[in-house]
């Protein structure tokens, strides 16, 4: 079930809403929702189907951004996310083969799906591509000619005879569309054509179609579709874009769908997140954050992260003037920094300044904290026991038979590829003395047959031993416990 039918229902107006699906994934789908002051005809836009047409996608991605006095929009920018990562046309197939009825299971299928709940909420779909050369009735040369894709509109059929026996007049849309869309390209030479594929026709050179988008929204949803192709021929992808925005703009006039001029509209936001210089070294902090220097420390606000895009200002409280963004002060005291947009504060963080000797001391902690935190979290032991590989973060424990042979492999952590880090099982005892000292790494270890040092064991006990990462300049930075089982 999609739950953006509850959106597009609901009954504020005017409003925006952005539905994701299959989030985190290569075919992540998002979906806008564009709901007039008043309610109207509804367009879909999809783009970004291909991943090499950039046009499409592109000039798809402008609308979620609009305020619509009257009508609605159903945007989906990116229909194949994959493709475009990759800017490669289908990777997995041409997604837009995927709309014939033999249902298939797999993700880009889920999007296809997807697609295909959204047309049912539509008046008018519009598919958003960008084709070679220049379509045109007449044959030129081989880059305009009548099986040329780019600067066309194409429809499967001049009229389309739905299920229910009512008659879709796509050309005589198409033509009016065309009208008013080539009237706003002085170049002739970009003008639009109609191009009609007669997908259904038995003789017809295009019967591949059948399985695209826009002949399902005809068949089974009598919705009327259009494929709109830039050339991707043209000199700029800003062109390629302008030309699908004019015929987007045209149909969204056909069909009473009308953009609001100026835009309305209040954010409600927060402060995600500012970027300080202290002493010329970037900090990033989040709102309720407090900031910790030294007295008379240079601070400068460089950045603030947040929606509202006007109207933005940072107080340094004590310093400065009202509007103390992007300006230096040596700050000597404690104060707070204060983000506003026009009169109303939207997030602050606190600054403390310590003295010299405060701020010695607070270094040292942090020093520690932060090795705590590698030596806890974010160290990685790799272990084999009887030749099977295992992998351990720091502080966990590993469980030993008596039988069991254990060798010690490696370990790493994060952001510290360089190292050289010696592993020592404390309380064994190689009978051949390693290269390194206190270095266990290579040998095969066992329990039942290995001399153990009982009083290395955790106190005392015989049960629990250590096994100790050393970083070259001699510091510990984590460990693992072996827990010997009788
Ligand atoms: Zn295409």
């Amino acid at each position: 079930m999609l739950s953006c039918t509850c959106t597009v229902r609901a009954d504020t107006r005017p409003s925006s809403s952005h539905e994701v699906f299959f989030a985190g994934s290569d075919y992540e789908l998002n979906v806008y929702y564009v709901k007039g002051r008043q309610d109207g005809k509804t367009l879909l836009l999809i783009g970004g189907i291909q991943g090499d047409e950039p046009g499409g996608y592109l000039s798809a991605d402008l609308y979620p951004d609009l305020v619509l006095e009257k009508g609605n929009l159903i945007v989906v920018p990116r229909a194949n996310l994959k493709s475009i990562i990759l800017g490669d046309r289908g990777p997995d197939g041409d997604m837009n083969r995927q709309f014939h009825d033999e249902a298939k299971t797999g993700p880009m299928y889920q999007v296809v799906g997807k697609l295909k709940e959204l047309m049912s909420q539509a008046d008018l779909f519009l598919h958003l591509h960008d084709g070679w050369g220049y379509h045109s009735p007449v044959y030129v040369d081989s880059l305009r000619n009548p099986n040329r894709y780019g600067q066309s509109l194409i429809a499967d059929s001049a009229n389309f005879t739905c299920d229910d026996g009512s008659v879709l007049p796509l050309q005589e849309m198409a033509d009016s569309v065309l009208g008013e869309v080539n009237s706003r390209i002085s170049n002739e030479q970009h003008h639009l054509h109609f191009f009609n594929t007669r997908t259904a026709d038995p003789d017809t050179p295009y019967s591949e179609m059948r399985k695209t988008a826009t002949y399902y929204a005809l068949r089974k949803e009598c919705l009327p579709a259009f494929g709109v192709e830039a050339s991707k021929n043209l000199p700029s992808l800003e062109d390629k874009i302008l030309y699908h925005n004019l015929v987007i703009n045209a149909f969204m006039e056909r069909l009473g769908i009308v953009a609001e001029a100026p835009r309305i509209l209040i954010p409600t936001s927060g402060l995600h997140y500012t970027e300080v210089m202290v002493n010329g070294v970037p900090h990033m902090l989040k709102d309720k954050d407090t900031l910790t220097i030294r007295r008379n420390d240079e601070v400068q606000v460089v950045d603030i992260g947040t929606d509202y895009k006007r109207g933005v200002t940072m107080d340094l409280l004590g310093y400065g003037n009202l509007n103390d963004f992007k300006q230096s002060f040596r700050v000597g005291k404690d104060t707070q920094m204060v983000f506003r947009k026009e009169g109303q504060k939207f997030g602050s963080i606190d600054i403390k300044a310590l003295s010299d000797e405060q701020y010695a001391r607070y270094a040292d902690k942090q020093k520690q904290e932060q090795h705590d935190h590698r030596q806890n979290v974010t160290r990685v032991f790799v272990v084999a026991v009887n030749d099977k590989h295992h992998v351990l973060l720091s502080g966990d424990t590993l469980k030993l038979a008596p039988a069991d042979r254990l060798e010690l492999i490696s370990s790493f952590g994060d952001g510290s590829n360089d190292e050289t880090v010696t592993l020592n099982f404390r309380g064994w005892v190689p009978e051949t003395p390693s290269k390194m000292p206190n270095d266990d790494r290579g040998y095969l270890i066992e329990p039942d047959k290995s001399r153990l040092l009982r009083q290395y064991s955790e106190h005392g006990e015989g049960k629990r031993y250590a096994v100790v990462a050393t970083d070259s300049r001699g510091n510990p930075v984590g460990e693992i416990w072996v827990q010997l089982s009788q």
